[in-house]
């Protein structure tokens, strides 16, 4: 069993519009926007970070808003919920606050003793806060939400899967033990983690296998230290039998990916160097950043980009 991974890192869905996703994370949810930057392999796309105030790993919710892009479809093998952590006793102050602002599908539901309340984000992405006592995780200070009322972070995810068996073997590969079981979810925790500690596996034999698009979760990263953790459970992987990608710099930490039985793309991401590498933690997400290959291009990738209104 491998012992380096520290919980979650990031996750990464799609969108259709980028003022509209900026909008709804940095006014609505409160999290401060960390780099503003475009996708590596389609530079006229927009990569945008959001999480807690220097985007620690277990916080970082990550976007590519692909201009008009259709819904994607619900189903099996995907990230079907990402929850966050928020204070004990604030999911009164978030209904009123979400529901002022339009946000859809609300309802109060609870899951493994935690109050939760689910919401649907722009593009009907699957979204949860979960009240937790005791996250040690600070919100973020300079947004429109209250530290005392703000998001911590990530509380995790859940994936809905055709199939518990492959997918919970791998994660107790990975150093997750199943803790819980309600229904048709199960829970998974990770000890030592940095607060994104949980995966639910929602099993529904039945369901159809969902559609990538607008609101979908693309991948789920998971955190590991450092370049050197990471080599070790590369290795881990391959030796079990995985088809992991090399170790690919993605300038604010180094990924390699792989594909999971249950259809779901995983991540591995080091914790270094971190979001504050090119600019300071003051400014953080302010300029749009270009990754090195790139940089040459910037007039031409600026003229194919809307600037975001903050
Ligand atoms: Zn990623």
């Amino acid at each position: 069993m491998l012992t380096q991974i520290k919980g979650l890192h990031h996750v990464t869905s799609m969108a259709a519009d980028a003022q509209e996703n900026n909008d709804f994370f940095t006014k609505t949810l409160g999290l401060r926007r960390v780099k503003k930057t475009v996708n590596f392999d389609a530079p006229d796309v927009y990569h945008l970070y959001y999480g807690d105030e220097v985007g620690n790993a277990g916080s970082v919710m990550t976007y590519f808003p692909f201009a008009n892009m259709g819904k994607g479809g619900r189903g099996a093998g995907e990230v079907s919920e990402t929850v966050f952590s928020v204070p004990k006793g604030t999911l009164g102050f978030w209904q009123e606050r979400l529901s002022k602002q339009g946000v859809k599908e609300l309802g109060s539901y609870s899951l493994f003793g935690e109050d939760r309340l689910r919401f649907a984000g722009p593009d009907g992405d699957g979204f949860a806060l979960a009240e937790v006592d005791g996250d040690s995780r600070v919100p973020f200070a300079g947004g429109p939400v209250g530290v005392s009322e703000g998001v911590h972070g990530f509380r995790g995810v859940t994936m809905r899967l055709r199939d518990e068996g492959a997918t919970g073997e791998l994660l107790k590969f990975m150093g997750y033990q199943p803790v819980d079981k309600q229904g048709d979810f199960v829970r998974y925790a990770v000890t030592g983690g940095n607060g994104a500690d949980y995966i639910d596996l929602e099993v529904l034999p039945g369901a159809s296998h969902a559609q990538q698009g607008a609101g979908s979760v693309h991948h789920v990263a998971f955190a590991v230290e450092d370049r050197a953790a990471q080599l070790e459970v590369r290795k881990a992987l391959l030796d079990t039998g995985y088809q992991v990608t090399p170790v690919i710099d993605r300038d604010y930490f180094w990924a390699i990916y792989f594909r999971t039985p249950g259809g779901v793309l995983f991540e591995i991401a080091t914790n270094e160097p971190g979001f504050n590498r090119d600019e300071d933690t003051a400014h953080l997400g302010e300029a749009l950043k270009l990754p090195t290959r790139y940089q040459q291009y910037r007039s031409q990738i600026e003229a194919h980009l809307t600037p975001i209104k903050d």
